[in-house]
């Protein structure tokens, strides 16, 4: 199969400018090639955008909700298919792509319905006969650029936002998974969403993608998901234009498992968070803090729980851990569990690539389970985006706390207490975005998700989604005689 890119409402011919090719993680077959989109692509793309721009800033919320969700509801139509396209580019097991993108749905629904709550507000003024009126107004034409971890959620998070605000939206998938994105662009197509307001562009060069949408001061604003490094880049490369710039980037997530936690509660979560995606999440629990009179009772059990984890092919229906993403992905885990060893960490379980007859790649990793970890190891100090679960003692809530916060990360923590004063406690004290407490499975289309310090500017979703793709105006009215 050859995909063209989506290019202000046009399917482009694959042929023109040579193409790339999509693999399969699982098999390490290609399973499409995929358009290169040139310089002139992109700025097609934005004339396009231009073009469309204040024709659907003008359309009343509620018509441009009626297309938002027709969208929506033929992603949802489909899913059996868009699933295991997803699951053939990234690797994640069926059943998680199927929620990826029913949530990633909810988004565009949710958006929908927030673009006609986009409301405005009166002040009272300071003297007589003057109005303050404050109105916001989309803010013009919008840039996504995501990862591939999670191909349709992300995209669809912030499509949903930018169509919403009444901004059009030129997207850049991740180079290894663009499939998702070009479906997405197929659906809104089918819906009747007005062309030149969603262009979806492939380019395996991304730098050549930056170059043009920042040198260009029609685009307003740029919403990235994906490293830190890349996103401090963009930030940069935005300022010569001033362009809102919204960044959701890498974290590195602690888990703190006060002695009286609920430990079935705590395997159960724990599990969900770091298998997820096999671990390559953004919110993924990467440094679990356990007291250390229940350190080994929690060993034990998250032990026996990842016995339970079948390895293989995403598509096949039992599969708990697929395989990752490309090769330098588990280079990098297997990296992180040989500096930890090295340096005194022992493996409980897993360590090594995994080998069984049935898979068909070599880029399958075992769910690993570390204990003896301390703050020294590469696991606890930069995201390791794979199944590994390091285990670090502590004894004194103050001293955790500091130890959580010690990062220059603050995206997402977990606290497991059934201490209440505790929970509220540590809670407002970890420098994190999202903080779960008991609970490490908290996506919801309604809350706003974000982090602190370098993980990232700006919240997607929930009532603050809109926010980063409108801006607000002040309206003064005098009096006239
Ligand atoms: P990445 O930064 O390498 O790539 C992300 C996107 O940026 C891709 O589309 C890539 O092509 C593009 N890109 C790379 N260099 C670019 C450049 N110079 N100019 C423009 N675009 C460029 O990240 P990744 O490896 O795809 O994703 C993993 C990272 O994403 C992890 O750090 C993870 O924590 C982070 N992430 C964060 C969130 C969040 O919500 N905070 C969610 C998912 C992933």
């Amino acid at each position: 199969m050859i995909y063209g890119n989506y290019i202000a409402g046009e399917w482009q011919d694959p042929g023109a400018s040579g193409t790339f090719p999509v693999i399969n993680p699982a098999t390490g077959e290609v399973i499409a090639e995929v358009a290169c989109a040139t310089a002139d692509d992109i700025r097609r793309a934005i004339d396009g955008a231009d073009a469309a721009r204040a024709a659907w800033a003008a359309t009343p919320a509620i018509e441009r909700s009626v297309v938002m969700r027709r969208a929506a509801q033929i992603m949802m139509d489909r899913i059996d298919e868009l699933a295991a396209i997803l699951v053939k580019e990234q690797g994640k097991p069926l059943a998680q792509a199927k929620g990826e993108i029913t949530y990633g749905c909810g988004f565009i629904d949710w958006f929908a319905e927030e673009g006609r709550r986009a409301y405005g507000t009166t002040i009272p003024a300071s003297v007589p006969d003057k109005r303050i009126v404050i109105i916001r107004q989309p803010i013009g034409i919008s840039v996504a650029i995501t990862p591939w971890n999670f191909p349709s959620l992300q995209l669809l998070r912030k499509l949903g936002a930018a169509l919403g605000a009444g901004c059009p939206m030129i997207a850049k998938p991740a180079e290894l998974t663009p499939l998702s994105a070009l479906e997405i662009a197929r659906a809104f197509d089918e819906a009747g969403l007005p062309k030149g307001l969603l262009s979806v562009v492939c380019a395996p060069e991304p730098y050549e993608f930056t170059d043009v949408i920042m040198a260009d001061p029609r685009v307003r604003a740029v919403s990235f998901t994906g490293s830190t490094e890349v996103g401090k880049l963009l930030m940069r490369r935005g300022a010569d234009h001033v362009k809102k710039v919204s960044l959701e980037l890498g974290g590195q997530a602690p888990t703190i498992v006060f002695e009286d936690a609920d430990l079935d509660a705590v395997v159960v979560e724990t599990m969900a968070s770091k298998f997820r995606n096999m671990g390559q999440t953004c919110v993924s629990v990467n440094r679990i803090y356990v007291h250390e009179s229940i350190i080994d009772e929690l060993a034990d059990r998250l032990k026996a729980a990842m016995a339970q984890m079948p390895i293989g092919d995403g598509l096949e229906p039992d599969t708990a851990v697929g395989p990752l993403v490309e090769p330098a992905a588990l280079e990098k885990v297997q990296r992180h569990v040989d500096d930890a060893v090295a340096k005194g960490a022992r493996v409980v379980v897993g360590g090594n690539r995994a080998t069984a007859a049935h898979l068909k790649s070599d880029q399958f990793f075992e769910p690993t389970l570390l204990v003896g970890v301390d703050e020294s190891m590469q696991v606890m100090q930069e995201e390791t985006f794979g199944p590994v679960a390091p285990l670090v003692p502590f004894t004194d809530e103050a001293d955790v706390v500091a130890r959580a916060n010690g990062t220059p990360f603050g995206l997402s923590a977990y606290v497991f207490t059934r201490d209440i004063n505790r929970a509220i406690r540590v809670s407002e004290a970890l420098e994190f975005g999202t903080v779960g407490i008991n609970d490490s499975t908290f996506s919801a289309v309604q809350a706003p998700f974000g982090g602190y310090k370098e993980s990232g500017l700006g919240r997607e979703g929930g009532f603050l989604g809109l926010d980063e793709f409108m801006e607000y105006k002040f309206i003064s009215i005098g009096h006239v005689g």
